[in-house]
């Protein structure tokens, strides 16, 4: 007879800068052993509307040049150049970043491990740091 069982974690962070790429690999394999799951589903999410998780490479040129791409895509500043801003808040740009560089990842679980493609980690996106915010991950399986 199969048990699903189903394992849920928030991880914390508190970026001192408004913007960084966090590798969080460790912690997610982390919860994959807690969670004594070996066959199943991994869901990571930002649950935060100016964050992101996302899987990529762990290559500081890479996250320099993702950067620098967000930023002309969406510029911080002018902050008043923003409908949204006109609330008060000054991180629409953040909000933006957050929708291209995505919400959430899966990643499938096949024998205890994170069942990854080659150089594939995952990644917490701040866009709006300097304050404390969490990621979920809940992981499904047998
Ligand atoms: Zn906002």
């Amino acid at each position: 007879m199969l048990v699903m069982k189903s394992y849920r974690k928030e991880l914390w962070f508190e970026v001192p800068s408004r913007r960084a790429f966090i590798n969080i690999t460790p912690q997610v394999e982390e919860c994959l052993r807690e969670s004594g799951i070996r066959e199943g589903l991994c869901l990571v999410n930002a649950m935060h509307i100016t964050a992101s998780v996302f899987i990529n490479d762990d290559e500081s040129g890479l996250h320099h040049d993702y950067d620098v791409w967000l930023e002309k895509l969406a510029p911080h500043e002018p902050v008043s150049s923003y409908r949204h801003n006109r609330t008060g808040e000054d991180n629409a740009d953040a909000h933006m970043k957050r929708q291209i560089m995505g919400r959430e990842v899966v990643v499938a679980v096949t024998g205890g491990k994170l069942d990854f493609g080659p150089w594939e980690q995952i990644f917490y996106g701040e866009f709006d740091g300097r304050r404390r915010k969490r990621v979920l991950v809940k992981i499904i399986g047998e």
